[in-house]
């Protein structure tokens, strides 16, 4: 059914950059026959999953939507597919996103851009559009993203879905190609809280693979739970005044009273330091991107530019023909903020904006079990408008990067449609390994 929807949508909304029918179809009959062995049981048996991709596959190609992978098939699978292969899942097919995860449109991949299946003229979000569009538009049960600074949340937000980014050290990074090594986490996204919990509990896993995976508890379902009684609710005064459109405003200030009238008890409060996370996270997420993609240097992975004169100019004509613009920027930027004379006045300087965010949330959590905030700024653009000035772009992150600085869990969930009949998402933001709160609450809109 889910390769029917593929057929019938894909070529207006073109979630995927890869499509694996037959192995998707083989792996079902494996899989059937496990479940009548009885030698398989798990909820996520047979559903057939979306990866985005930028998580490593073994056999099938990884693209990180970039041309420079174009052509890269890992030899292993990232440890998060890993879990969920373990468990039954059917991939579908790999989805695009934004060139190496960098943007917040899906519109910097080599292969094209996705489009909200909302209303096709919108962008569906990113940097995890793909996956957000494929389980918007019905082409696979659920899928995986990766979040740096909101790239789970956000497209969520935008096309209508429920999207989890866990607290960092949860799910395992083995296998997914690093953006900000310091911030990347892989979480769910699907049709609402229930499943994504589901997912999330077969995802997380404690992984001697990545050095910062966390040993911790992995229950996550016990806490779909209707009931909101005492629960003590932050509203960021800061998030919700110049710059937040009335739509957003409207939907989501009517979504917290559901929440009040379920026994919530809501105060607003003050978190104005996260004003200086959009430049705290933009000089870190790049420093540690500049890093992480210098292994793309035409001899170990993927492209080689066909005609050159010696190693370096191999080198520099292979990332000068590989790398998008965007891509191109955020190496600059990285290097610059890294470079001698420059990495005092920048990168620690970012690192120590970094510390002080984290203790204004620490602050915020000894007071409220959670804080609720918008995705975005606005519900999607439309398509072509944004790349052009991509300060403006980074500006719009600005609800979501602070979570990921901070190494917090954050969920995106539908609450309301703007005007266009664009839907709109509000952020539940709970502290470091608070997962079950943020799904029981979560849960009182299902
Ligand atoms: N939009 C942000 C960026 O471009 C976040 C991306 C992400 O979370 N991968 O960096």
């Amino acid at each position: 059914a889910y390769l029917d929807q593929i057929e019938k949508v894909e070529n207006d909304v073109h979630s995927y950059v890869t499509i694996d029918k037959e192995g998707a179809l083989k792996r079902a009959g494996e899989v059937q026959k496990m479940l009548d062995d009885g030698t398989l049981l798990s909820p996520l048996a047979g559903v057939p999953v979306a990866i985005k991709d930028n998580m490593c596959t073994k056999g099938t190609r990884t693209t990180c939507s970039s041309k420079i992978l174009e052509n890269f098939v890992p030899t292993f699978t990232s440890e998060a597919v890993l879990n969920l292969e373990k468990a039954g899942a059917v991939i579908i097919g790999k989805t695009n996103m934004d060139e190496f995860a960098m943007g917040s449109t899906t519109e910097t991949s080599y292969y094209g851009v996705t489009r909200n299946p909302w209303n096709l003229e919108h962008v569906p979000g990113g940097s995890s559009g793909g996956s957000c569009a494929a389980v918007a538009a019905g082409e696979c049960a659920y899928a995986l993203g990766s979040d740096t600074g909101g790239s789970i949340r956000q497209p969520s937000s935008f096309c209508g879905v429920t999207g989890i980014k866990p607290t960092y050290g949860t799910v395992s990074r083995y296998g997914l190609i690093a953006y900000g090594s310091s911030l990347d986490q892989i979480g769910p996204i699907a049709k609402d809280v229930t499943d994504c919990a589901t997912i999330l509990e077969t995802i997380a896993s404690h992984d001697v693979k990545d050095s910062t995976s966390v040993e911790r508890e992995y229950d996550f379902t016990s806490a779909l739970a209707d009931d909101m009684k005492g629960m003590k609710i932050g509203i960021p005064r800061d998030y919700f005044g110049d710059g937040l459109s009335a739509d957003v405003k409207e939907q989501i200030l009517n979504a917290v009273k559901v929440l009040e009238e379920k026994g919530a008890v809501v105060e607003e409060f003050d978190l104005s330091l996260v004003k200086y996370a959009i430049p705290a996270y933009y000089i870190i997420a790049d420093a540690e991107a500049s890093s992480n993609l210098a292994r793309f240097d035409g001899v170990k992975y993927g492209y080689r530019t066909e005609e050159y004169e010696g190693l370096h100019n191999m080198y520099k004509k292979t990332r000068s023909e590989g790398f998008g613009a965007e891509v191109k920027r955020r190496i600059m930027l990285g290097s610059f903020v890294l470079s001698s004379g420059y990495y005092d006045a920048y990168y620690l300087k970012a690192l120590r904006t970094k510390a002080l965010i984290k203790q204004a949330f620490d602050k915020a959590f000894a007071k409220y079990d959670m804080i609720v905030a918008p995705a975005a700024p606005t519900t999607a653009p439309e398509l072509g408008k944004s790349l052009s000035d991509p300060m403006k772009m980074y500006l719009s992150d600005i609800y979501t990067i602070s979570v990921n600085l901070a190494g917090l869990p954050g969920i995106s969930i539908p609450v309301g449609k703007d005007s266009k009949g664009l839907p709109i998402g509000m952020q539940l933001i709970g502290d470091c390994f608070q997962e079950k709160k943020i799904i029981q609450a979560a849960y009182t809109f299902e």
